[in-house]
Formats: C-alpha cells, sequence, structure tokens
C-alpha cells in the first residue's frame, strides 16, 4: 500500500507541490497527467527520495517517512533502503554504458543487496525475457534502439523488486515507431499486478491500462477517478480544457 499525504516541495519561492494527498491499493495503475510545470516528475522524484520533500508522509510498504519541520531527515541507510522500494524509469535511459545489458540489470541486487552473482544473472536473463530482450544480454547499450534500452531500463528496476514502479514520460524521448514495444511492456506489467504510477502524454494509454486517472496542476491534484470517468467526462473545468489537447 502506498500512501501520499499532505506532501509539500518548493524551489525557493516556487510552490510546486500545495498539498498532495492520494492513496494506491495494491496492484492499481495511476496515470498521473497534467500540464508541463504541474508538478509531476517532482512528485514521483519525491517518492524515490531524488527530491526530499519540506512536508508531508510518503508510506511505500512497511516503510515511511515524514517530512518538515520537526522531522530529521532519514539516515542515507534508511534512504536507500526506501529508495529501494520505488523503481523509476525516466524519459532518457540511463544504463550504465560500459557494462552490458545483463550487468545493468544485475547491478543492482548485486550492490544494494549483496545477491550472490550467479543468482542476479538468473534473475536478469528472466526479466531480460519478460521485456523481451533474452537475446540482447550480452551486448552493450550503445548497441540498443531507444526503444530497446527502455525495456532494459524498466529490467533493471524490476530486479530491484520494487513495491511500486514509477515511470516518467518513459516513452516521450522515443521515435514513434518505438512507443508501442515500451508501452506493451508497461501493459504486461499492470497486467500481472504490478503497482505502477505512469506520467504520461499517452493519453489512450491511460485510459486503456490505468485504473485511476490523477490531474495535476499547478501542484495539486485538481481531480481523481476511474481513468474512463475522468478522461471521458471530465469533471472540472481545468481537466476539460487539458484533455482538449488531446484530440
Ligand atoms: P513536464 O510535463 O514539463 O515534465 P512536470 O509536471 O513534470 O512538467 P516538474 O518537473 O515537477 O513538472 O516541475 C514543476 C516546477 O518545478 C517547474 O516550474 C520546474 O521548473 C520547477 N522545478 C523542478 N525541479 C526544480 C529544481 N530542482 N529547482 C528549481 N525548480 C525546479
Ligand atoms: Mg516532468
Amino acid at each position: 500500500k502506498i500512501e501520499i499525504s499532505s506532501l509539500k516541495k518548493q524551489f525557493g519561492d516556487l510552490i510546486v507541490l500545495r498539498d498532495i494527498n492520494l492513496k494506491i491499493a495494491p496492484g492499481a495503475v495511476i496515470a498521473l497527467i497534467g500540464p508541463s510545470g504541474s508538478g509531476k516528475s517532482t512528485l514521483l522524484r519525491c517518492m524515490n527520495l531524488l527530491v526530499i520533500p519540506d512536508g508531508g508522509l510518503i508510506r511505500i510498504g512497511n516503510d515511511a517517512f515524514q517530512f518538515g519541520p520537526g522531522t530529521s531527515l532519514p539516515s542515507a541507510r534508511e534512504q536507500a533502503r526506501f529508495r529501494r522500494g520505488a523503481g523509476m524509469v525516466f524519459q532518457h535511459f540511463n544504463l550504465f554504458p560500459h557494462m552490458t545489458v545483463l550487468q545493468n540489470v544485475m547491478e543492482g541486487p548485486v550492490s544494494a543487496k549483496n545477491m550472490p552473482k550467479a543468482e542476479a544473472a538468473v534473475l536478469a536473463r528472466k526479466l531480460l525475457a519478460k521485456v523481451g530482450l533474452a537475446e540482447k544480454a550480452d551486448v552493450y547499450p550503445q548497441r540498443l534502439s531507444g526503444g530497446q534500452k527502455q525495456r532494459v531500463a524498466i529490467a533493471r528496476a524490476l530486479a530491484m523488486e520494487p513495491e511500486v514502479m514509477l515511470f516518467d514520460e518513459v516513452t516521450s524521448a522515443l521515435d514513434p515507431e518505438l512507443v508501442s514495444e515500451v508501452l506493451s511492456v508497461m501493459r504486461d506489467l499492470a497486467a500481472e499486478g504490478m503497482t505502477m504510477i505512469i506520467v504520461t502524454h499517452e493519453i489512450a494509454f491511460a485510459r486503456e491500462v490505468a485504473d485511476i486517472v490523477v490531474f495535476m496542476r499547478d501542484g495539486v491534484i485538481v481531480e481523481e477517478g476511474p481513468a474512463r470517468e475522468v478522461i471521458d467526462t471530465p469533471k472540472q473545468e481545468g481537466t476539460r480544457s487539458f484533455l482538449r489537447h488531446f484530440h
């Protein structure tokens, strides 16, 4: 179970997350949509402690942190453990260029969980097969297409056995013909019951795959509800005018 409560973040004078509250049931798929600058990436980055919130609470599974005045920052060790609960995939694949695909996927379990290399290799091969890249295990990232790199990045995040997967516009930088292979992996994960938060501009995909759509603007959740209801019959004018851009 994932819970975000009264989450706040500002950069200087700019308030980016005002008071975000969100509960996510195990296995739920959330599509997070909203205009540029609304705070979507910041929200995901807070969940991964890439950004430290100014206030509020984040619970991922059995780990919870309270932020803000009177609380102390989690220790590096606690942060590392917490971070493992949330697997993140970014717009720009950040694979290690000097490692093979297999080594990229093994790296997390070996270095952060002390998994024996042989065991990590078995796990990595299984995950590469899952994302359709079993035959690319021994090549270096530079030999892969963008869509393949993104699928390796997904396998690498899954290797940590996270409680939730966070996807931040993972198809936005891809050539159009490579988008569907990545979406298809995400669709499979959703069907398997992985809990996911997906920031995306692929509205049709969000409508099809997500259980819940959350619309954010100016650091506030303006509307949230069942994916089809929010996308087909948005209740708030802000959501309506945003979605109009996609028709
Ligand atoms: P996009 O759709 O363009 O990716 P977003 O909804 O993901 O937008 P964020 O990246 O969360 O938006 O940014 C929200 C606001 O916070 C923006 O105005 C951005 O410029 C600002 N911001 C984000 N990170 C920082 C930072 N590290 N320092 C200062 N300002 C930041
Ligand atoms: Mg963003």
